[in-house]
């Protein structure tokens, strides 16, 4: 099949190189220049694209929303449906429609003017963290409040886009959860894993996440369901979360194969990658299974000596042909074991001094 994808980033890269072995072809929508995607298929324009018969149309990347209504000039389904894609980029949407799912999530507030803080603020109380409602990722567009002391830098966000006032959730770590949802309505759903995040950005994935109970398990998956649910969805959902004791809450949900679900690639029968592109062709969704215990570390600025990563028992290296740049994202190590100890001492091996050790 001929499949579109708007967008061209790494996350396109990574659809083509699980699509083109299953024999499909792809072009992509994307303005920026030399995308990591370019060279898996032919590149036309997002904002004013050539029209192609194409059998499958997806998306890569959330902002895409403006450009939407010019592709449903193809004549086939956007999947995932735009809908979920409305709801998963404004901030007060997506909190509106969990809490109309039943699904925990932190207390959450509209917040418009300055003038009003004090009444917002009201029920979230300190501290509380304040995010932009659209156009926020990776911690950009967010700041905490501990005290009205700290209100300046809120003072200086506000006004320019509309926000939403968040309580901090003191949890105990955060997860995410992967799932891929047919047509015909069969899901498939990896296990729980753990998030580390440094600056914001997602730094290490531990899958599965350690000391998983099947309550857990159970909770994530059972959400996940209603949202896929909702939305008649077809394709690879990520839904963050925040556990807290034995609660888990929804931070964010992202409609599109996730960072924290790189592992999938060397760590799972069935790639995140591979299962979006079954579904979104309609075929069979492959097994969700993990391969033993895995381990996924993003990659910032410089690339790392291949030699030396590859030297790791259980490594693999991926890069995502972009330039280095100090603090970009350019790609990221999986590491697997058959046993959480040889997995902690692989990871150990790569000489990262920010990880945290494994358990
Ligand atoms: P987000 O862009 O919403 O995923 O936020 C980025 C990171 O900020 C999350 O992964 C958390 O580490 C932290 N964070 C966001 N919202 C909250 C919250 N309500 N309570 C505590 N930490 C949060």
């Amino acid at each position: 099949m001929k499949i579109g994808v708007l967008g061209a980033g790494q996350l396109g890269r990574m659809l083509a190189l699980a699509g083109i072995p299953m024999g499909h072809e792809f072009v992509f929508f994307d303005d920026t220049p030399e995308p990591c995607a370019a060279g898996l298929g032919q590149v036309d324009s997002l904002a004013s694209p050539g029209l192609h018969a194409l059998d499958a149309l997806t998306y890569e990347f959330e902002n895409i929303e403006s450009y939407v209504d010019r592709f449903q000039e193809f004549g086939i389904p956007i999947r995932p449906s735009p809908n979920a894609l409305k709801a998963a980029c404004d901030r007060l949407w997506e909190k509106d429609l969990l809490v109309e799912l039943g699904i925990p999530t932190p207390k959450y507030r509209e917040f418009v003017e300055a003038r009003e803080f004090a009444k917002s603020n009201q029920e979230i109380g300190y501290p509380l963290i304040a995010k932009t409602r659209r156009f926020g990722y990776d911690g950009k567009g967010q700041v905490r409040l501990d005290g009205y002391e700290d209100h300046e830098r809120l003072w200086e966000m506000a006004g320019e886009e509309p926000m939403i006032l968040e309580s901090v959730v003191p949890f105990d770590r955060e997860l995410s959860i992967i799932a891929a949802r047919c047509a015909d309505g069969k899901v498939a759903i990896y296990p729980l894993v753990e998030n580390h995040h440094r600056n914001g950005i997602l730094r290490l994935t531990i899958a599965p996440a350690p000391n998983l109970t099947p309550e857990l398990q159970g909770a994530a998956e059972a959400y996940a369901r209603k949202v896929l649910e909702q939305f008649d969805y077809v394709g690879v959902i990520a839904i963050e979360l925040f556990q807290v004791g034995t609660e888990l809450l929804v931070n964010e949900i992202a409609p599109r194969v996730h960072n924290s679900g790189h592992w999938t690639l060397d760590g799972a029968e069935t790639s995140q990658f591979e299962n979006h592109i079954r579904a979104i062709t309609d075929m069979p969704l492959g097994s969700t299974l993990a391969r033993g215990y895995s381990a996924m570390i993003n990659i910032f600025g410089e690339r790392p000596d291949p030699a030396a990563v590859l030297a790791v028992p259980g490594a693999h290296y991926h890069v995502y042909g972009k330039s280095a740049r100090p603090g970009r994202k350019i790609g990221h190590i999986t590491v697997g074991a058959a046993d959480r100890e040889t997995l902690a001492e692989r990871v150990a091996a790569l000489r990262y001094d920010d990880l945290p050790v494994l358990p």
